[in-house]
């Protein structure tokens, strides 16, 4: 029997309705939550997600502002824009859309968001409060991957988790989340030998490596709850053929190119319990965790 779907796009969507009692709520009180974009350079991905989010949070009735910088910013000419951003009361979150072009600091950079602020989680100090559980700004992936599980009624106590990928904006936080839910977590890297015989193990895989269609039927348990990360564009038509399977042909020659995750769906739906599709899967649920942050830091002021 082919995986069950999990609807990223709808929780997501959830997610987000929720929030807008609470924005009301701010509003009786004279509070508009404001998110403050940094966008350095010209990559198309980062504009598109940069785009996606404050849309998203004018929907929401969320203020936003974004500044633009150009791909030969200096590392101090980005922290001024942070630190103008820390100063202004009517900014309660921080985005610094990443990959910053390589002549930027980019740790000295995320180091500089004020923690209050820190709504993609990243500055030091709450990385060590969600060490410590005692989280203020989880990361937004795995933050929204845990709200899907949750309300899919996935169980994570006691079952064993296999993390694929050990990135610092998904892999860790999102093995860390997963220990404190009780799950039995294994974290897997480039140099892990024998990859497929740690992630058959997992009632739970996280996939986050940014390969595309890397996770394949023979790298998963049967009946295992898959969650896709990857996030991949493919523009040759053999690979896209491979990895979309004929249902995805039609948009492939409509677009020139597929959008694929880190898992071969067409192998791994057949084998897996349930698994996350890509488009639609941990996309929107990210966009709608980086507003419930934002709308959470402009409760606390
Ligand atoms: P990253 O920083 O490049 O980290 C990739 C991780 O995967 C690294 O830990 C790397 O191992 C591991 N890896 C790479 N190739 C591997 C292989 N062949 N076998 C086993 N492990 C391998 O990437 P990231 O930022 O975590 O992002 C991962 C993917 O998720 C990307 O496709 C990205 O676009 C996507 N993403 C999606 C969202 C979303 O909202 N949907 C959000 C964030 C990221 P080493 O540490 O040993 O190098």
């Amino acid at each position: 029997m082919p995986a069950r779907v999990l609807d990223g796009a709808a929780t997501a969507r959830k997610v987000r309705e929720e929030l807008r009692p609470r924005v009301a709520a701010l509003a009786a009180r004279g509070l508009r939550p404001g998110l403050g974009v940094l966008l350095v350079g010209d990559d198309p991905a980062s504009a598109v997600y940069v785009r996606s989010k404050t849309k998203a949070g004018d929907d929401l009735g969320l203020l936003h502002d974004t500044v633009r910088l150009p791909a030969t910013a200096s590392t101090s000419e980005v922290a001024a824009v942070v630190e103008a951003y820390n100063a202004r009361p009517e900014i309660h979150g921080i985005l610094v859309q990443t990959p910053l072009p390589p002549q930027v600091d980019t740790a000295r950079v995320l180091r500089l968001v004020d923690p209050a602020k820190d709504v993609d989680g990243f500055h030091p100090e709450n990385v060590g409060l969600l060490v410590q559980k005692r989280p203020r700004f989880v990361p937004c992936t795995p933050a929204g991957i845990m709200e899907l599980l949750a309300r899919e009624g996935i169980a994570l106590s006691g079952r064993r988790a296999v993390v694929l990928g050990r990135s610092d904006i998904v892999g860790k936080p999102m093995a860390l989340l997963l220990m404190h839910a009780d799950a039995t977590v294994t974290v897997a890297h480039s140099k892990t030998p024998d990859l497929a015989s740690v992630t058959r193990e997992a009632d739970v895989l996280v996939a986050a490596v940014g390969h595309a269609g890397l996770v394949r039927a023979e790298h998963v348990k049967v009946g295992a709850v898959v969650i896709d990360v990857g996030m991949n564009r493919v523009h040759d038509a053999a690979a896209a053929a491979d990895l979309g399977g004929a249902e995805r042909a039609e948009e492939f020659a409509r677009k020139g190119y597929l959008l694929v995750g880190d898992v071969h769906a067409p192998s791994v739906r057949e084998r897996a319990g349930a698994l996350t599709p890509v488009p639609g899967g941990v996309g929107p649920l990210t966009i709608a965790m980086l507003l419930s942050n934002t709308v959470s830091s402009a409760e606390r002021c």
